[in-house]
């Protein structure tokens, strides 16, 4: 059996050693159009950071590794150029000189990953993709020859323009950051990702949301807003699309999200022809939609199936559930499924929940903060989704909340989960737990919530909103127009709360859990602001950062 694959790094990689893994004897050859054969792709911006010093650790193995190891043959610069599904032959271009072959196959494997979207940034404006090798090594270049601070403008705030404005700025250059948003991080949440924009202000980046950049000016760029801002590099970090241009000349099948179509074992429309990675349509765990979604751990466990597949063994389909991690000045930021603007953009109906926990017991040095969120299917009670952002102990989070939706765990269920516990590393109620109880408490009707977007229009129909922080808290900031009737005098003033619906709040939650249960006792109509004070303050800080122009429906999160 000769397996061709096209794409030397994450999906086509992983199915080539897994094949040698399974089938000695079969023949494998692996085109990699780059200079480098299974290069750390993620490690990138870390090296222009200086996190990463040596450039060799970016090079994790070459032909001759793989070849020594695995018995592969890898031809880097080469490229496929097409495929002749009738004879079962690809053209291979050898980039260098020019020079043309042909080669057959039984099986062949698609990895060629992704491309830069094009046609956002203007013609005529040089910019630089962050994606390869060769990307940093330019990028190091350009900094390198620039005396005194350099500058740089990044387009785009999502992983990879997030990241490099991180190692950026660790490089000592400032950096604006343009994004045509009304927020950064676009995967989440407005009011989530507030905490990242606040950071990256106090570090010193410009950024400019809700504005793209218009084209080149003298020493850096013009922006939509007017102005100009220095830039000795503009890298661009609008995002990728799938790299289908082999497979759509070949005839071969896309979905309905533009990546190559799979089924199960990763076969394309073509029985001999599988494809992995980015270049391919995943099915989304949560409603078994074709989608897209590029991340490495993906593209490996796709490569694994090919196979498997391949040399005959069962592979089973593994939906993309799409759990990603961020890091950012010190900062994580994670999510696992849907968001909240996802489910209102699929009119799905959903119930949140926001809690601000600390990473182990406060009474142990060195607890850090997050703040959670957990989307939850109110008829159901699965688990939808997912974000948390924070200091230590969002990664450990975010994997328990995807290993239980990888395990089908209902919100509920997440109360029973009995995760290790000694003070310097969680609290004996874990953060999970507590998602859960509040999910439980939810779902059971022993509380009601209200979402921070909501309290404008539910206070307008004559809702009143009773702080239950300390009065000392209460003087540190509060919502306009609350009343203070601090927890602990609760039970001896009921008689001074107005006879209307209430809605009570604390700092993120959980004392007004306490108080709202302590009013429903009473005989009152109470519902939780939820996630306190604290979610309410960034989903204000969210709803400032979109245009002002915007109608009163467009500032919600949806
Ligand atoms: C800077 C950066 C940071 C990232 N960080 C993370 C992270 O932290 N976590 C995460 O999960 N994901 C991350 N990703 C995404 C992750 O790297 C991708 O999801 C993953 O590499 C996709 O694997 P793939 O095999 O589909 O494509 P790739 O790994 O991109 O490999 C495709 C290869 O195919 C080659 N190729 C394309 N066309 C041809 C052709 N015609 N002939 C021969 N060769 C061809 C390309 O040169 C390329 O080397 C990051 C990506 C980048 C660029």
């Amino acid at each position: 059996m000769k397996t061709l694959i096209i794409g030397g790094v994450a999906g086509g990689m992983s199915a080539a050693t897994r094949l040698r893994r399974l089938d000695e004897t079969a023949e494998i050859i692996v085109f990699e159009r780059g200079h480098y054969v299974s290069f750390a792709n993620c490690g990138l911006p870390y090296y222009v950071g200086g996190v990463i010093r040596d450039r060799q650790e970016l090079l994790l193995q070459t032909p001759a590794s793989l070849a020594a190891r695995f018995r592969l043959d890898v031809r880097v610069d080469h490229e496929v150029t097409a495929i002749d599904r009738a004879r079962k032959t690809v053209t291979v271009r050898q980039t260098q000189s020019g020079a043309e072959t042909t080669e057959s196959y039984d099986r062949l494997i698609l990895a060629a990953g992704a491309t830069a979207r094009t046609g956002i940034t203007p013609a005529g404006l040089a910019t630089r993709t962050l994606r390869t090798v060769d990307d940093v090594d330019h990028i190091d270049a350009v900094l390198a020859g620039v005396t005194g601070q350099a500058s740089a403008v990044v387009i785009g705030a999502g992983f990879i323009g997030l990241e490099a404005v991180e190692n950026l700025v660790h490089r000592g250059v400032h950096v604006t950051l343009v994004e045509f948003g009304s927020q950064v991080f676009g995967p989440f949440d407005a009011e989530m990702a507030a905490p990242i924009f606040d950071e990256l202000v106090a570090q010193g980046v410009d950024v400019r949301l809700n504005t793209t950049v218009t084209a080149a000016a003298d020493g850096g760029v013009e922006l939509s807003d007017g102005s100009v801002v220095p830039a000795d590099l503009v890298i661009d970090s609008v995002g990728v699309l799938p790299d289908t241009s082999l497979a759509t000349r070949a005839g071969i099948a896309l979905g309905a999200s533009g990546g190559i179509r799979v089924d199960g074992s990763q076969q394309t429309s073509d029985p001999s022809i599988y494809a992995v990675g980015d270049g391919v349509e995943k099915v989304d765990a949560i409603d078994g939609s074709g989608t897209l979604i590029t991340m490495a751990g993906l593209a490996n466990r796709h490569g694994r199936a090919t196979a498997d597949s391949i040399a005959g063994e069962p592979a089973a389909a593994s939906p993309a559930l799409g759990t990603a991690i961020l890091g950012i000045f010190g900062l994580t930021a994670a999510m696992v499924g849907w968001s909240e603007k996802r489910l209102v953009r699929q009119g799905r109906a959903h119930r949140v929940v926001h809690t601000h926990p600390a990473s182990h017991a406060t009474y142990y040095p060195g607890a850090e903060g997050m703040s959670m969120k957990l989307l939850v299917d109110p008829l159901t009670d699965a688990i939808l989704g997912a974000q948390i952002v924070g200091g230590s102990g969002v990664d450990k989070r975010i994997d328990i909340l995807a290993t239980a939706m990888t395990g089908g765990l209902t919100a509920s269920s997440l109360t029973r989960l009995e995760l290790a516990y000694a003070p310097q590393y969680a609290s004996a109620k874990d953060p999970i737990n507590q998602l859960g109880y509040v999910a439980d408490n939810l779902a059971a009707g022993t509380t009601r919530a209200l979402q921070w977007h909501e309290l404008a229009a539910a206070r307008a129909a004559g809702a009143v909103l009773v702080d239950v922080r300390t009065a000392g808290e209460f003087a540190a900031g509060n919502i306009p127009g609350a009343i203070n009737v601090p927890l602990d005098d609760l039970r001896d003033r009921l008689a001074e709360l107005p006879d209307a619906p209430l809605i009570v709040h604390c700092q993120v939650g959980q004392r007004g859990h306490t108080a709202a249960r302590i009013l429903a006792q009473n005989g009152m109509d109470v519902q939780n602001l939820d996630g306190g004070y604290r979610t309410w303050a960034a989903g204000e800080t969210s709803l400032s950062l979109m245009p002002t122009s915007s109608t009163n429906s467009e500032r919600i999160p949806a």
